[in-house]
C-alpha cells in the first residue's frame, strides 16, 4: 500500500466526504502523455478503482496559445489503451464564466487589483524567499477602478500584457506564492480550443485548478512534489468561497477538495518535458510525437511498449515523497518480462549470406514443424518451409575458425551445427566475390537428424537459424536504442539537443520467415537471438517494417 492509499483509507474509516472518494487526471491538452503522466494516471484512476469511487478527466486548458483538440483526443485515446476508464469528461474552460464571476467577487471583496505593470516589474518586486516583496503601487486603487479595468480587460480593449489581475494577500509573506499572486492575464492572439474568441482573459492555475476541484466535488487532488508550495495557496482561494451561499459545490458547505502530491517521475538517458518533446518534434530531431524513441504513450506503444508492460513498470517504482530518477534499464527489463511469455519466437536474419546444403534434393521442400515459444506448448505451432537453399547469418559463419568457434565453419574439421527446429549440418567451403566476401557457403546434412524425430536427440554445441531463401520475406528493421547519449539530459549544462544519440536509430535489410506476412501492427515478436520486435504502423504487406522494442540482453538484471 502506499501512503496515498493509507490516507484515502483512513479517510473512508472517518467517513470524510460521506465516504465518497472522487479524484480527477487534469492533463494540460498541449502535448502528448508521457510516461510520467502515466504515474500520475496510474495513482489517479487506480485510487478511483480500488475505493469504489470514479476519477474524472480535466482538461486543463486555461492557456489557449499552446492548447489544441489534436492534443484532447491524443490524451483521451492513451488513457483508454493504457486500460483506465473516467467517469466525466471535464475541462477547466466549462468554469470560465463561474471563475471570472468569482474573480469579480474578489475585487469587490477588496481581495484582488488590476495591476499595470510589466512582468519584469512584478518579478523585480517579488522579493526573496528571506527578503519581503514590494508592494505594487497599484495595490489601493478603489474597487470600482478595480471592476471598471477588469471588465475592459474582458472586453478586448486592453493589450496582451498589459495588465493582470492580482489576489491581495500578502507580499510579506514567507511562501512566495502568497505575494500577490497572478489570478488573470489577458490572451488575445490566439482563439481557445473550445470557447474561441469568447474570452480575453484566462485564469491562471493557482486560481482555476483548485476552484475546478471544488466545483466538480474531488476530493483527493492529486499531483507531484512540485505542488506543495501551492498548497497552502489552494487552500486559501477555497477558503474565501467556501461559505458562500448559496453554496458553490454541489456537495455542500462542509465538503473540501485537499491537495496531496508524490514524486514524479524521472527516467535516465530521456527527458519528461512536454516542451522539450516539442521542441524535439517541431525541429525534426525525432520523426513525431509518436516517434518509438520518445518517452511519449504513444511512442511507446509503437516502439512496442504493451499497455500492460508501462504499468507493471509504473506498479514497480511506486509512489513516495521523494524526488529521484529511475534507471531506463529497469522500464526494458519490465518489457522483456512481460512479451517473453507472450512473443511468438521467428527467425529473422540481420546480415544474411546464402546457405547450400550440397545433399539436399534440390526439387524438394518440407515443412518443419516449429514451437512458438520453446516450453510452452499452449502457445502453438507454426509450419516453416526447408529446402535445400537457407539464409543464414554471416557471423554465424568463418572459414577458419579457432576451437572456441561453435557455429559453422569448414575447417579445421567442419564441426556439427543445428540448424534451429530442424538438421544438423556441417559446412564443407563457401564461395567468394572479387573482395573475398563470403557469398555462399556449402554444406550437408544428416537426413537423419531431424528435431523431433529420435536423431534429433543428438546434441551438438551450437544451434543456428535460418530462413528459407524461396520463401523468405524482405522487410525493413528499425533497430532503435536510447534517445540520448547522456544519463541525464535535463541536469547538463549543454542544450539538450546536442545531447541526442546519434545511433538511437539504425535501418537495416532482414530475411524474414514466410509466417510474419500476415503480421498487423502491433503484433509483437521475438526475433531468435536478436530480440523483441513489434510490426510498425506503417508496416504493409508489400512492405514489413519492424521495430524493435528491446534488445534481448539484460544489463539492468546484471547490475
Ligand atoms: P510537463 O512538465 O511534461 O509539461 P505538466 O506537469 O505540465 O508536464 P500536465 O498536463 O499539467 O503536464 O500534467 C498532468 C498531470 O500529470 C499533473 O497532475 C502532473 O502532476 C502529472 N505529471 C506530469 N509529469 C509527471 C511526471 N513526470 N511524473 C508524475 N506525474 C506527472
Ligand atoms: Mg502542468
Amino acid at each position: 500500500m502506499n501512503f496515498i492509499e493509507e490516507i484515502v483509507e483512513k479517510d473512508l474509516q472517518e467517513k470524510k466526504n460521506d465516504g465518497r472518494i472522487q479524484t480527477r487526471f487534469p492533463p494540460e491538452p498541449n502535448g502528448y502523455l508521457h510516461i510520467g503522466h502515466v504515474k500520475a494516471i496510474c495513482m489517479d484512476f487506480g485510487i478511483a478503482e480500488r475505493y469504489g469511487g470514479v476519477c474524472n478527466l480535466r482538461f486543463d486548458d486555461t492557456n489557449p496559445v499552446k492548447e489544441d483538440t489534436e492534443y484532447v483526443d491524443s490524451i483521451k485515446h492513451d488513457i483508454a489503451w493504457l486500460g483506465f476508464h473516467w467517469g466525466q469528461i471535464y475541462y477547466a474552460s466549462d468554469y470560465f464564466q463561474q471563475l471570472y464571476d468569482l474573480a469579480i467577487q474578489f475585487i469587490k471583496a477588496g481581495k484582488a487589483y488590476v495591476d499595470e505593470q510589466s512582468a519584469e516589474e512584478i518579478a523585480a518586486q517579488k522579493g526573496t524567499p528571506t527578503e519581503p516583496g514590494q508592494n505594487s503601487p497599484y495595490r489601493d486603487r478603489p474597487i470600482e477602478e478595480n471592476l471598471r479595468l477588469f471588465e475592459a480587460m474582458q472586453a478586448g480593449e486592453i493589450p496582451d500584457g498589459k495588465m493582470v489581475l492580482r489576489a491581495k494577500i500578502d507580499m510579506a509573506n514567507p511562501n512566495m506564492h502568497f505575494r500577490d499572486p497572478i489570478m488573470y492575464r489577458i490572451i488575445t492572439t490566439h482563439p481557445h480550443h473550445r470557447t474561441g474568441r469568447q474570452w480575453n482573459v484566462y485564469p491562471m492555475y493557482d486560481f482555476a485548478h483548485g476552484q475546478s476541484d471544488y466545483f466538480e466535488g474531488v476530493t483527493h487532488s492529486i499531483c507531484t512534489l512540485e505542488f506543495v508550495v501551492h498548497r497552502p495557496l489552494y487552500d486559501w482561494f477555497i477558503d474565501q468561497f467556501v461559505d458562500n451561499k448559496p453554496c458553490l459545490s454541489p456537495w455542500g458547505n462542509n465538503y473540501r477538495p485537499r491537495q496531496f502530491e508524490f514524486n514524479r517521475l524521472n527516467i535516465t538517458y530521456t527527458v519528461m518535458s512536454k516542451r522539450k518533446m516539442l521542441q524535439l518534434v517541431k525541429e525534426g530531431l525525432v520523426a513525431g510525437w509518436d516517434d518509438p524513441r520518445m518517452p511519449t504513450v504513444c511512442g511507446l506503444r509503437r516502439r512496442g511498449y504493451t499497455a500492460e508492460a508501462i504499468r507493471t513498470f509504473i506498479d514497480k517504482i511506486g509512489y513516495t515523497k521523494v524526488e529521484g530518477t529511475i534507471d531506463l534499464g529497469l522500464l526494458e527489463h519490465t518489457v522483456r518480462e512481460c512479451l517473453k511469455e507472450k512473443a511468438p519466437r521467428v527467425s529473422a536474419i540481420f546480415d544474411p549470406v546464402r546457405l547450400v546444403i550440397t545433399n539436399y534434393p534440390a526439387d524438394s521442400k518440407e515443412v518443419i514443424t516449429a514451437e512458438n515459444i520453446d516450453g510452452i506448448p499452449e502457445l502453438g505451432t507454426r509450419n516453416v518451409p526447408f529446402a535445400r537453399e537457407l539464409w543464414i547469418e554471416r557471423e554465424d559463419f568463418r572459414e577458419d575458425a579457432d576451437k572456441n568457434f561453435y557455429r559453422l565453419s569448414a575447417a579445421p574439421d567442419g564441426r556439427e551445427v543445428r540448424l534451429k527446429n530442424a538438421y544438423i549440418i556441417k559446412a564443407t567451403g563457401c564461395k567468394k566475390d572479387a573482395e573475398g566476401n563470403v557469398t555462399t557457403i556449402y554444406a550437408t546434412y544428416d537426413p537423419e537428424s531431424k528435431s523431433g524425430t529420435e536423431g534429433g536427440n543428438r546434441k551438438t554445441k551450437a544451434t543456428i537459424n535460418w530462413v528459407e531463401c524461396d520463401s523468405a520475406l524482405d522487410a525493413e528493421v528499425r533497430l532503435y536504442d536510447r534517445l540520448f547519449a547522456v544519463e541525464n539530459p535535463s541536469a547538463d549544462e549543454r542544450d539538450f539537443r546536442e545531447l541526442l544519440n546519434p545511433d538511437s536509430l539504425r535501418i537495416t535489410n532482414a530475411k524474414v520467415e514466410q509466417a510474419l506476412a500476415s503480421a498487423q501492427p502491433q503484433d509483437h515478436f521475438q526475433f531468435l537471438k536478436q530480440g523483441y520486435f513489434v510490426v510498425d504502423d506503417d508496416s504493409t504487406p508489400e512492405h514489413l517494417v519492424f521495430n524493435r522494442t528491446a534488445s534481448l540482453k539484460d544489463n539492468w538484471q546484471k547490475k
